[in-house]
């Protein structure tokens, strides 16, 4: 329907959100661009509901989100993958870590890893300082393993982002050893969107520019579990008007108006700088957005 399927090159996409409030127009902007993305080349769109975190996750918020989809037009091939029904291969991948010797039990605090950052382990990334690898070669007497960490190789990893361009990141430097399993028994993020955008067959992923900063952890994650790293692309974030903030959840961003979904998609299609779509329903709009992102991304 968006696209001519038989030119179309090998693409699986998807949007991966977390279940703890309704989608704004922050995640829409990122929704419409992955989808978009997906339609111009003739590819897939998956759904992935990202609720490994269950601290976080609110009762009915995977459905709002998908009845919110469903109102933008935002429709998913397939069926939906959910994060909290996969536990036992994401222990499968992590007993394959750390049966090559690749992962480590930790048993620093949180506080403990603050205070040696004022001890010169460099500055924080996303609020998380760098893992100065107290536990890498061995739990200091009388610790026990609070949380599994990988061990990083060292270097340089560099990539091409679709939006912003070459990028690269020293992993083992800003980052660290970083978190496989928390220390409250969950998977971290980092490695169930790993294993799942592997076992999906990702080849795009389109989402907000706040996760540029762990595309490195899982590019090197996701090749020592054997897998391709996807493409990536990072759109921008949405800030509040008034404070400045990133749009989020956390800081009560307006959920989006289902009943209003030729308005939501056109701001956040200018949110993303496209020049006016002259369309009177979101079909007919996303038709017209499908086109201009397909001569602005055309992938070959
Ligand atoms: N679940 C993540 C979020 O909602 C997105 C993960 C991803 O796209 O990689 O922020």
């Amino acid at each position: 329907m968006y696209a001519d399927s038989t030119k179309s090159l090998h693409y699986v996409g998807r949007f991966a959100p977390s279940p703890s409030g309704p989608l704004h127009l922050g995640s829409l902007v990122a929704a419409l661009a992955s989808w978009l993305d997906a339609r111009a080349q003739g590819g897939r769109w998956l759904l992935r509901i990202e609720d490994v975190d269950r601290p976080r996750t609110v009762p009915g918020a995977a459905q709002t989100i998908m009845d919110q989809l469903r109102a933008m037009g935002l429709h998913w091939d397939g069926d939906i993958l959910w994060q909290s029904q996969r536990d036992a291969i994401y222990q499968q991948a992590f007993d394959g870590l750390t049966a090559r010797g690749l992962t480590y039990g930790c048993g620093c605090t949180r506080r403990e890893i603050a205070d040696s950052a004022l001890r010169g382990n460099g500055p924080a990334l996303d609020g998380e300082h760098p893992y100065p690898g107290t536990c890498r070669h061995g739990l200091p007497a009388g610790r026990q393993a609070r949380a599994w960490r990988l061990r990083v190789p060292e270097g340089t990893e560099t990539f091409v982002d679709r939006w912003l361009g070459p990028q690269q990141q020293d992993v083992a430097q800003a980052v660290g050893d970083f978190v496989l399993r928390r220390a409250d028994g969950l998977w971290a993020y980092q490695l169930a969107v790993v294993v799942d955008d592997a076992q999906q067959g990702i080849t795009d992923i389109v989402r907000g520019a706040d996760l540029l900063s762990s595309t490195a952890r899982q590019r090197i994650l996701a090749r020592l579990l054997g897998a391709e790293p996807p493409r990536v692309m990072h759109v921008p974030l949405i800030t509040d008007p008034d404070s400045g903030l990133k749009l989020s959840k956390q800081n009560g961003a307006a959920p989006l108006d289902a009943t209003q979904p030729l308005a939501m998609l056109t701001q956040a299609w200018n949110a993303l700088g496209f020049s006016p779509c002259a369309a009177s329903t979101p079909a007919s709009f996303l038709t017209q957005a499908t086109a201009q992102w397909a001569r602005r991304f055309a992938l070959n």
